[in-house]
């Protein structure tokens, strides 16, 4: 296995359970990738260096057969969206408490997400398929004329476009209701947690388990060839494959040619206290969007899009530390927040980043203690799959979504025997969930399987 994300490590570990002698090669000097948490800022200050928020690994039917010793951390509420005029909406655990708040909208709400929560685990079995039409047709739509069609209220529509805009496109592009629907859907069946302590956690849970079923990890190994193993699983960027693997041109051009998404731009802050949201609310939510309303968030996803970050950008901000005490000296806290930026920009968003938290919650400055800022650079240095600072391993508009990272109905082969695709640029794409490198493991495990079955004289 060539990289230690979390795809890398949940397929390390299903290729281990089929009996395979496993190990896994990380080129930095901790394993995760994304699920890294490390001190950013003064002692006693843990960060989570890229992913926090984890509805889709608690999701995840990998994550969850595995029974990993991780100790979710629930917010009071998932998320929160705060208004210029000090009051908010919230994502409540519960639906009705959700649609009570939404006021008109609450009936649309409740016919829109009741029926996907109902369904859940299984939407897409037969019989709840053909009774879930109308929602998975809304799921394929743009946020925009969803909200606008669904929705009465100017604020509801700024509520779901902040759910929205977590797919990085435009709210006016194809699938960006579907993030939101998934995220709300989540939000009410499993909560947005995290783990205590950091998301390191669950990379060292997962860890724990690879080496139990006797797999083994080699940090600060990079791999720059090809090794010499049956079965080679990658948790690279499709650029990296290219780089390290003798692949047919042809094979090697489609993935140069395949779409990056849009950057981030990450701040990380030491806080002398919680921070103090004008909305009070705010505090019991893990996650709270910073964008104001519909059209604001819109301009400043468009901006992004077209090269030209908004003055006023759509932030997302996760305060875990008001839930999990151990990631902060006793009466401090920590926050964490990004914005969307085009792919390998290079302008410093720090100071749009605080003035958008400043709006909400007057007096945050004051608070901040240290900080730790990072652009599309840093993060790539951190860690080479995130390409120009890409967070999802690759654009997730329609065309990319189901055969990513190549037209393929198993996009995890590649040309070469025994070498396959894991990371988040294969299906379903971005994000904590392990199922990826799970689902490379299997197309693999079957190759191989169909290999030693073959006749001697068929074999190539
Ligand atoms: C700022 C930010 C915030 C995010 N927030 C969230 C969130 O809240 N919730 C969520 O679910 N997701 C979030 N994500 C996305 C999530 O982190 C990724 O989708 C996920 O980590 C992808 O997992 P992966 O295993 O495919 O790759 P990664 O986690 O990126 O791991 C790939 C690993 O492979 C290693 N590697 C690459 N090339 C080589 C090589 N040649 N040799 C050896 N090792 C190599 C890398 O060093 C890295 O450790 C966030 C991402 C970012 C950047």
């Amino acid at each position: 296995m060539i990289g230690s994300g979390p795809n890398g490590l949940a397929g390390a570990i299903e290729l281990a359970r089929a009996g395979l002698e496993v190990e896994v090669h990380e080129a930095e000097p901790e394993l995760g990738g994304g699920l890294r948490s490390v001190n950013l800022t003064l002692p006693g200050f843990v960060h989570d260096v890229c992913s926090s928020i984890h509805p889709l690994a608690v999701a995840s039917p990998v994550f969850r057969d595995l029974g990993l010793d991780v100790d979710w951390v629930h917010p009071d509420a998932p998320a929160a969206h705060p208004f210029d005029d000090g009051t908010v909406l919230l994502l409540e655990r519960d639906i009705g408490e959700t649609a009570g708040q939404l006021g008109v909208d609450g009936a649309a709400y409740r016919e829109l997400i009741e029926p996907l929560v109902e369904s859940w685990p299984y939407p897409y079995a037969p019989r709840a398929f053909l009774e879930l039409r109308a929602s998975l047709r809304s799921a394929l739509a743009a946020a925009r004329p969803l909200a606008e069609s669904r929705f009465r209220s100017e604020r509801t529509r700024a509520w779901f476009a902040g759910f929205a805009a977590h797919s990085l496109l435009p709210l006016e592009r194809r699938p960006s209701a579907g993030f939101a629907l998934a995220l709300l859907v989540l939000g009410h069946a499993v909560g947005w947690p995290f783990p205590r302590g950091g998301s390191q956690r669950l990379a060292d849970a997962l860890a724990s388990r690879l080496r139990e079923l006797g797999g083994e990890i080699h940090v600060s190994s990079p791999v720059d060839e090809l090794p010499n193993a049956e079965v080679v699983l990658a948790d690279v960027s499709p650029r990296e494959l290219a780089r390290i693997a003798p692949l047919p041109e042809r094979y090697a051009a489609l993935l140069q040619a395949y779409r990056l998404g849009l950057g981030a731009f990450k701040v990380d802050w030491a806080l002398d206290g919680p921070i103090p949201w004008r909305a009070p609310e705010c505090a019991r939510a893990g996650t709270v969007h910073l964008g104001g309303s519909f059209e604001e968030i819109s301009a400043s996803e468009w901006g992004a899009w077209s090269g030209r970050p908004a003055a006023k950008p759509f932030v997302l901000l996760a305060q875990t530390s008001l839930f999990d005490r151990s990631r902060a000296p006793e009466g401090k806290h920590t926050a964490w927040a990004y914005c969307h930026v085009p792919n390998g920009f290079a302008e410093d968003m720090t100071e749009r980043i605080e003035a958008q938290v400043e709006r909400f919650a007057p007096g945050f400055r004051e608070r901040i203690l240290a900080r730790h800022a990072m652009g599309p650079a840093e993060l790539e240095a951190h860690n080479r799959n995130l390409v120009g600072g890409d967070l999802n391993g690759g654009k997730m508009d329609l065309g990319q979504l189901f055969f990513r990272p190549v037209r393929s109905l198993l996009p995890y082969r590649t040309p070469l025997r025994g070498v396959y695709l894991c990371s988040a640029s294969t299906p379903p794409g971005g994000g904590v969930h392990g199922l990826c490198g799970y689902s490379a493991a299997r197309v693999a495990l079957r190759d191989e399987r169909t290999r030693y079955r073959r006749p001697r004289s068929s074999s190539p």
